[in-house]
């Protein structure tokens, strides 16, 4: 049987020998990268010192110097064995496109020359309609056009020189995540340091960080080419739980695999070449499942390069037989995956903004940023949910271990206390705060408290982890823009809001460490509900969630609805990241998105539950029946009664589950049809989700029972203990 054959070859399975460069990490980083070396090397002086200028200083180039890094890359690329370019952009699906272009042009004696102007490098015409823009195209132009990005650098893969570039409409609506983050990391920019300027005057930028850490799951690639439900929706679609899956908690300490550790050297050196600085990578909770992260880089290049990481790690995995799963639940009842967010804000002159300092200054900005950020969250926890929300990270939030689907914020006990003690002080302390003298009293205290911040909350979807913020609600697959987006663009909103207020105070003659320390107080008080350090798995948090008015909705349709409410709209008009049509086009996307995303997982469901799992439970009935007559004609009436009786329980039990799958089969096809006809897209999705869905989980748990009671040598599909145990 094939699943036999597949198991097995999966289970011999050996390691894939890996080519381990000559060269140490340090000689072959960013090898395949055009970076400020490689420009330096590549481009005239005078071009160089222009280019870098215009990335500096957040600038265009000229047409003439365009066509001079043009000239440059392509000897690159081409020195680097390149044939092709692309403009490598991030569409609203989740992943990146690209429209491979060879070099050559007609050389006008019927041969070719391998060309690449300033203009082909700035500006490309791909065609946006076959890309999802939620009606942008019909409203406006069909047209869209892909512009480069010079802050993130271009990089060969596959030998093809890829160009980060911006996708838009030819009105200039985004078509894209990486516009609007563009936006939304300037809008942050300005705001922030604004108020960093309190602090210190010669700040000139504040950067947004990002660190992602990529968690993901291996399966050997017979097993998952035998299991049509992972090839065609990135999850398993039915299987029943293994006995032994993560109880024991033996996978995040124990020996990763041979066969694993090889494709991660191999994962590892490939990064490294691209200039992705991957660092750590370990276990994860669940068996086969694993984690990947780099350090830390500024938050649009950090994106840049957590997409090329996906596109990179299935096809390194395909080179050791194995493919990768990036859906947030490929498998129920164990963990499913994530992709930590880890951020903060730090200024030019490279001061963290939420890390604790040295001095009581250091500390009052420390809280200043803390303290606004919680607010922004706090504002806008329903949108910060939308952001995270998908089709397939709806299966994980709220499940095992994963962040519910509620935003509350994690401070640790050591800066809750602070936070509290600026609360509870009367104005007159607060006066007395902020003279000289006071100022050691409170806030000062921060550095020898917050220096070991390793209390960490698993359950809390933002927490505070030292000296930066930890979004872990973020999904394995998502594209991180989406979350980084919303985020800087709220706090961006809230500390332009916040200086506005302080800058009042100064006007009528406060001082302003005290106009800070007030302002810092109110958001404290008003950002309260956020703010929750307990268990955010438990019943009890969800009740308490609601009574503080944060946003509990679980729907995945409806979620997406925050990003049409009026907070929203103001917000991301105010900080210039969204129009409100860009808002609207956007969410007929996500509702599109889930809609097809369910609609292909039930058709799947549906075609296996009949014709996979429907066809063996009746196989295996019928020799339960013949079996039947043999025993009466063997045994005497007493004795085959006795034995019968009990076969007769498990027939009875197979026709009752095959019977209810069929019903549930028809039942989904008809919600699916009626769903179908519904025009409006969240009128649709929100079908497809109230009406489809559940039956979904209904055909599973019976098809769950009939795999524990059909012959073992019968059952098509592997089981999880097959596909969940690499050798
Ligand atoms: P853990 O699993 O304990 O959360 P990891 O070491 O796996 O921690 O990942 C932490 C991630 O956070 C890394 O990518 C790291 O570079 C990143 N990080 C550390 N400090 C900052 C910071 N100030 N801003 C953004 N990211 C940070
Ligand atoms: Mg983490």
């Amino acid at each position: 049987m094939l699943r036999f054959k597949v198991v097995e070859e999966a289970f011999d399975r050996k390691a894939v020998p890996v080519e381990i460069p000559s060269e140490r990490p340090e000689q072959y980083y960013g090898k395949l990268v055009f970076n400020r070396q490689k420009m330096f090397e590549y481009l005239p002086k005078k071009t160089y010192d222009a280019l870098i200028f215009a990335i500096e200083n957040k600038e265009p180039i000229s047409r003439e110097i365009a066509d001079s890094v043009a000239d440059g890359m392509k000897r690159w690329a081409i020195d680097n064995g390149a044939r092709h370019y692309t403009h490598w952009f991030h569409p609203l699906t989740d992943g990146t496109a690209e429209k491979h272009d060879a070099f050559i042009e007609h050389d006008g004696k019927g041969g070719v020359v391998e060309e690449f102007s300033g203009k082909l490098l700035v500006q490309q015409e791909p065609d946006a309609s076959s890309f999802p823009n939620g009606g942008i195209r019909n409203t406006f132009e069909a047209r869209g056009y892909s512009a480069w990005d010079i802050s993130s650098p271009a990089f060969i893969m596959d030998k093809t020189l890829c160009i980060p570039t911006i996708f838009i409409s030819y009105t200039g609506e985004s078509l894209d995540y990486k516009t609007p983050l563009l936006r939304a990391l300037n809008a942050v920019d300005k705001a922030a340091t604004g108020v960093a300027r309190y602090f210190d005057a010669d700040v000139k930028h504040v950067h947004s960080y990002l660190g992602w850490e990529q968690e993901y799951f291996l399966i050997d690639e017979a097993l998952y080419n035998a299991r049509p439900d992972l090839v065609m929706t990135g999850r398993t679609l039915m299987g029943h739980e293994s006995a032994k899956n993560q109880q024991l908690e033996d996978h995040y300490f124990g020996a990763i695999p041979s066969r694993v550790e090889a494709f991660m050297l191999d994962l590892e050196i490939e990064c490294h070449k691209l200039g992705i600085p991957a660092k750590t990578r370990h276990n994860e909770v669940a068996p086969n499942q694993f984690e990947l992260a780099p350090i830390f880089e500024e938050t649009n290049l950090a994106n840049d390069h957590n997409l090329l990481l996906m596109s990179l790690i299935a096809e390194v995995a395909r080179r050791h037989n194995f493919r990768v799963l990036l859906h947030e639940k490929p498998f129920a009842g164990v963990n499913g995956s994530g992709k930590h967010n880890n951020w903060s804000l730090g200024t030019d002159k490279g001061v963290l903004l939420f890390a604790p300092g040295k001095t009581p200054m250091d500390n009052l900005q420390f809280i200043t940023f803390v303290v606004n950020v919680m607010a922004a969250v706090h504002r806008h926890n329903g949108l910060l949910k939308a952001s995270i929300m998908s089709a397939t990270n709806g299966h994980r939030l709220g499940a095992n271990e994963a962040p519910p689907a509620i935003i509350s914020i994690f401070t640790g006990s050591q800066l809750a206390e602070i936070l509290d003690k600026l609360e509870k002080s009367t104005k007159d302390e607060l006066f007395k705060l902020s003279g000289k003298e006071g100022l050691s009293v409170g806030v000062n205290q921060i550095p020898e408290i917050l220096i070991d911040n390793t209390d960490r909350n698993r359950t809390s979807p933002f927490a505070f982890t030292g000296n930066r913020f930890e979004f872990r609600a973020v999904g394995s697959s998502a594209n991180c823009a989406s979350a980084m987006i919303a985020l800087n663009a709220a706090v961006a909103e809230q500390l332009a809001d916040f200086k506005s207020k302080v800058d009042a105070r100064i006007a009528k003659g406060e001082t302003l460490i005290h106009s800070l320390l007030e302002e810092i107080k109110e958001l404290i008080t008003s950002s309260k509900p956020i703010h929750f350090d307990g268990n955010g798995y438990s019943d009890e948090w969800k009740e308490e969630a609601a009574r503080r008015g944060l946003d509990c909705e679980t729907s995945v349709p409806k979620i997406f609805d925050a990003y049409l409410s009026q907070s929203s709209i103001d917000m991301f008009q105010s900080v210039g990241v969204f129009s409100k049509l860009e808002l609207e086009a956007r969410n007929e996307v996500k509702w599109e998105m889930y809609t097809k995303k369910i609609q292909i997982e039930a058709r799947v469901l549906g075609d296996l539950a009949i014709n996979h799992i429907i066809p063996v439970a009746t196989r295996y009935q019928s020799i339960l029946v013949d079996n039947l007559v043999k025993i009466k004609s063997l045994f005497n009436d007493e004795k085959a009664e006795k034995i019968i009786s009990q076969d007769l329980i498990t027939i009875e039990k197979i026709s009752d589950h095959m019977l209810i799958i069929k019903e549930e089969v028809d039942k989904m096809v008809q919600a699916r049809k009626k769903a179908n006809r519904i025009e409006n897209e969240r009128e649709k999705a929100i079908s497809y989700h109230d009406n489809v869905a559940p039956c979904m989980d209904v055909i599973r748990y019976h098809i769950d029972k009939l795999e524990l009671m059909v012959d073992n040598e019968m059952w098509p599909l592997p089981k999880y203990r097959e596909l969940l145990f690499i050798r």
